[in-house]
């Protein structure tokens, strides 16, 4: 078991020791979980295989699924990415640093670890200070999938990080909470029109303002789990966001939405479930269960997506067998959120009509 080293840092100007400390240990083939605007990620030189496959190793991640590469300069993109169009460089302009990852084809010098033997490459600028002086302290891009367990809620705070993973990485740089709460969008630009393979922190409709058409892949708004051969992104396919407990979504109009939480938690208590239930500012005064959380009000998105993941390893503290949890509207930041609960429900959507 590894001595996982806590470095508490200033999120705004963090402390240079602790940076260099940290990117040493990248540097020689080590694990840093450090915070990005949108979750916690666990950092490994990109260009070092080795490093990428521990990374692959310590959270129990499907060689398949690739890490994002973080950069913290443009010129960098250049070494990693081939045949960059138009659109990728106004996308880059415009939505960086920030929650937008663009996949490009990919230059041989990239391994195939980092990039599960794909011909394309991730790549994202952060707009986190904590993780731009790590990234150019250790003068190297590096990868950085969440810094969770395979399959469980991504973290959106350095005791997520620790609960999960200490003993199987080396440090982390406790930069506080994350600001925005999903992963960012990942928009494929070796393909035109560009392709949204995962919603996430920049819009959908900021990114057709700024490069007209972008076609959803499939995946995107399904509610049911896509076969193998329909998956673009690999991560498509894999368990996500699932806390403990099993999760049941119920999507509808909101008075419908109410009346069947109640019944379905009621139909839980006649089985000695213990229930928790996902509710909104709006709606948790209604309910009676054994746990009630609400993620925000329904007017704040901003809100919702910032408390997502931290409620559903709460619920797991609280030891309930059964989430049930409410739609929100999928406009914005919404698209995002809903795609990460009917992930995290393996699909078990309930859909209602009428009051
Ligand atoms: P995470 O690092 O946990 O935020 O997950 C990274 C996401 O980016 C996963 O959904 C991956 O499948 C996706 N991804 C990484 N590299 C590529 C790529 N070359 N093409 C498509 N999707 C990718
Ligand atoms: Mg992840």
């Amino acid at each position: 078991m590894k001595q996982t080293v806590v470095y508490k840092v200033n999120s705004e100007k963090p402390e240079t020791d602790s940076i260099l400390e940290a990117a040493a240990i990248i540097k020689s083939g080590g694990l840093v979980a450090f915070p990005t605007e949108t979750v916690y990620g666990l950092g490994a030189d990109a260009l070092n295989a080795n490093a990428v496959l521990a990374l692959f190793a310590a959270k129990k991640r499907p060689l398949d699924n690739p890490p994002i590469i973080h950069v913290e300069n443009l010129s960098n993109v250049y070494k990693l990415a081939d045949e960059i169009s138009p659109k990728a460089e106004l996308l880059m302009k415009q939505f960086w640093p920030g929650p937008l990852t663009l996949v490009f084809k990919k230059y041989p010098t990239v391994p195939d670890v980092t990039t599960a033997g794909l011909e394309t490459v991730a790549i994202r600028m952060p707009k986190n200070n904590v993780a731009l002086a790590l990234i150019k302290a250790s003068r190297c891009p590096i990868a950085a999938p969440s810094a969770n367990l395979s399959g469980k809620p991504s973290p959106t705070s350095a005791k997520h990080v620790f609960d999960d993973l200490n003993g199987r990485i080396d440090a982390i740089l406790d930069g506080g909470p994350t600001q925005i709460g999903v992963e960012s969008t990942v928009l494929d630009v070796s393909v035109d029109p560009p392709m949204l393979l995962r919603p996430g922190g920049a819009p959908l409709e900021a990114l057709k303002e700024a490069v007209g058409e972008v076609k959803l892949h499939p995946f995107i708004t399904s509610e049911a789990q896509l076969e193998v051969g329909k998956a673009r992104s690999p991560g498509m396919l894999h368990k996500h966001y699932a806390p403990k407990a099993q999760v049941i979504l119920v999507e509808g109009i909101v008075p419908a939405v109410m009346g069947k939480v109640k019944e379905i938690t009621s139909a839980c208590w006649l089985e000695d479930k213990r229930v928790g239930v996902l509710a909104t500012d709006e709606t948790s005064w209604a309910y009676e269960a054994d746990v009630v959380k609400s993620m925000g009000s329904r007017r704040n998105l901003d809100a919702i997506a910032a408390n997502l993941f931290r409620l559903l390893r709460e619920f797991d503290e609280e030891n309930v067998d059964v989430i049930i949890a409410e739609s929100i509207p999928t406009e914005g930041l919404g698209l995002a959120i809903m795609n990460r609960l009917r992930k995290a429900s393996g699909y078990t959507i309930i859909k209602v009509t009428q009051s």
